[in-house]
């Protein structure tokens, strides 16, 4: 038997969800910025001191759960890495404490030919009229019993190719990925001098990314002094003031090495720590980019001079 869900009643699914969920009808093409913002916000306060008190206050989780809903793979597959990075080496209690307050529905419109790791429940395309109903976990349970969804002995499983882009093909070949952007660091490629004087070093890049999660924290007074708060926002490497460190040293001055530094963070590091690049190549970088530079053609580019070096003959 294989539980189905009627195109058409994806809408009255989501409105009869939102009876128990903070539901969010994640649009991809709507918005610049990805579901990361949910967990690890752009700016938030993560604990107040009260000097009256002398008490620490949390802000407490909002009682009904958020259902996230029609996440495609690649940004489920993003969210499966920022888990990770949230959770090893030490565990980022204010990330973690809303991803469990949380519930993943991923809609994929193309044939899914890899088990999915993260998420509750996925919705996978089998004919244009229906999707199947995958669930992952006991939370994706229960939401299949809902009305919306029937049992079928046989319903019509076509096959839709996944479409993936170049860059999310190359994005899943890491371990060439780290090989050639470390190559391409210690070789000195005049790409990261050409990327140097196009790019602005806005931090865009990194605000839209699915995965990269560079964060600092400041503390806010109130003028009167009756509390002080700790509050954490979003960073990037690129940014000038990132490596500044308490004297006003800053190590990384130059774009070129704080843009190297990206790549590195997202290419080589990653790989070295988590096994995986942390690009799931959504594009999102190269899309929002003001200067229009493309991700995938600087890695293009990197990786053809690396493979052209080592076809190279040497002595
Ligand atoms: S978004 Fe573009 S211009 Fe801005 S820092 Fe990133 S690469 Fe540079
Ligand atoms: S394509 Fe760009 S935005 Fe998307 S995961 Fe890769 S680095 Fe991040």
């Amino acid at each position: 038997m294989t539980v189905v869900l009627e195109k058409s009643n994806i809408p009255k699914l989501t409105e009869a969800l939102s009876r128990q969920y903070l539901v969010v009808d994640y649009e991809k093409d709507k918005t610049a910025l990805s579901v990361k913002g949910y967990f690890l916000a752009p700016r938030e306060k993560l604990f107040s001191f009260f000097s009256k008190t002398k008490k620490l206050s949390v802000r407490s989780s909002p009682k009904r759960k958020l259902l996230l809903f029609g996440l495609d793979l690649a940004d489920i597959e993003a969210l499966g890495q920022l888990d990770e990075i949230m959770t090893k080496p030490r565990e980022d209690y204010f990330y973690l404490r809303k991803r469990r307050n949380s519930l993943i529905v991923g809609v994929v419109e193309h044939s899914i030919t890899m088990p999915v790791a993260t998420g509750d429940l996925i919705l996978e395309k089998i004919n244009p009229s229906q999707y199947r109903a995958v669930s992952l976990t006991k939370a994706g349970q229960e939401i299949v019993k809902n009305k919306f969804f029937k049992k079928e002995k046989n319903p019509e499983i076509l096959i839709y190719p996944e479409e993936k882009s170049n860059l999310r093909e190359l994005a899943q070949d890491s371990e060439l990925l780290a090989e050639a952007v470390s190559w391409a660091r210690v070789k000195n490629h005049p790409i990261w001098e050409k990327l140097e004087k196009i790019c602005l070093g806005c931090g865009i890049c990194a605000y839209v990314c699915p995965i990269c999660h560079c964060f600092s924290m400041e503390d806010e007074i109130e003028i009167d002094g009756s509390a002080s708060h700790r509050c954490r926002y979003w960073d990037a490497c690129v940014l000038n003031n990132f490596s500044r460190v308490a004297g006003g040293k800053n190590f990384r001055p130059a774009l070129k090495n704080r843009y190297f530094n990206w790549f590195y963070h997202k290419f080589v590091r990653a790989y070295k720590e988590y096994d995986n690049s942390q690009c799931v190549g959504c594009g999102r970088c190269q899309k929002y980019c003001p200067a229009e530079i493309d991700i995938e053609k600087v890695l293009s580019e990197i990786i053809r001079d690396y493979e052209k070096s080592l076809s190279a003959p040497t002595g």
